[in-house]
């Protein structure tokens, strides 16, 4: 079963949504693309900052008959499965993710109070936060023209990889996300789960924010719509994936029917 695709993993905002009304429905050519999957022996998951809950929802509102293998929400925080109908949350995944944030928070805490002082004693920044939702998030608003500086704080914790940026571009507004917050690690325990590797793997994303999931490493086979930050657009040309033509999930459906007719 070498290069065969089995399993493909999807964002939602700007990929499979977009472009379409109402925004919280999945555009018929993509449910019906999905649907089709089955039929090839593919299986589908989710992977996006929606709640399990609320992706179900959807799922079931857009007409989908086929059902996801799994369901992962909060930027790979959360991990669930549906059974008979009914979304159910890996609790044991999801406990295992609070414990290593409160870790992860005890071993930065410090530092971070340090830099949020000096922040604030040089009037650098017009809004901070450094434990957003309780989930080590960091997102700030620098004064005018203070954007430069401010990043300047924050370097050596993205340097070390305990944080990564949402968005690379370093203007006056930033977030910064802890690093094991990413959609990379729940890809690969979905992988575990299922016994399917990269090679059988396609993922599809069109932000920064799914970037660890377009590692040759998790994924073989890899597709991003016309919409794609150019981020998201370099890593897929680098390990030989499909830049779409189309935006959103018309993007999504195109590149793949390039990769597996
Ligand atoms: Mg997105």
């Amino acid at each position: 079963m070498k290069n065969k695709i089995r399993l493909f993993v999807f964002d939602f905002d700007g990929t499979a949504l977009g472009g379409y009304f109402p925004y919280e429905e999945f555009p018929g050519p993509f449910v019906d693309f999905l649907d089709g999957l089955g039929k090839k022996g593919v299986k589908w998951a989710t992977n996006t900052t929606w709640s399990p809950d609320a992706q179900y929802g959807l799922i079931v509102r857009s007409g989908v008959r086929s059902r996801p293998v799994f369901l992962s929400g909060q930027t790979g925080r959360q991990l669930a499965t549906v059974k008979r109908g009914r979304v159910v949350h890996d609790e044991a995944y999801e406990r295992g993710v609070i414990v290593r944030e409160r870790i992860f928070w005890r071993k930065h805490w410090r530092e971070l109070r340090r830099i949020g002082m000096e922040l604030l004693r040089k009037g650098l920044v017009e809004r901070l936060e450094l434990n957003g939702v309780n989930q080590n998030i960091i997102s700030f608003k620098s004064r005018k023209g203070r954007g430069d500086k401010v990043w300047r704080y924050f370097e050596g914790l993205l340097r070390s990889g305990e944080y990564y940026e949402w968005d690379p571009s370093h203007g006056e507004e930033g977030i910064l996300l802890p690093r094991m917050m990413n959609k990379g690690g729940v890809l690969t325990e979905m992988q575990h789960r299922l016994g399917i590797g990269p090679e059988n793997t396609m993922v599809a994303g069109d932000g920064t924010n799914d970037l660890h999931m377009f590692d040759k490493r998790r994924a073989h086979w890899m597709v991003c719509p016309a919409n794609a930050n150019r981020y998201v657009k370099q890593a897929v040309r680098k390990n030989h994936g499909v830049v779409a033509k189309g935006k959103y999930s018309w993007g999504i459906v195109e590149g793949i029917m390039k990769l597996m007719p």
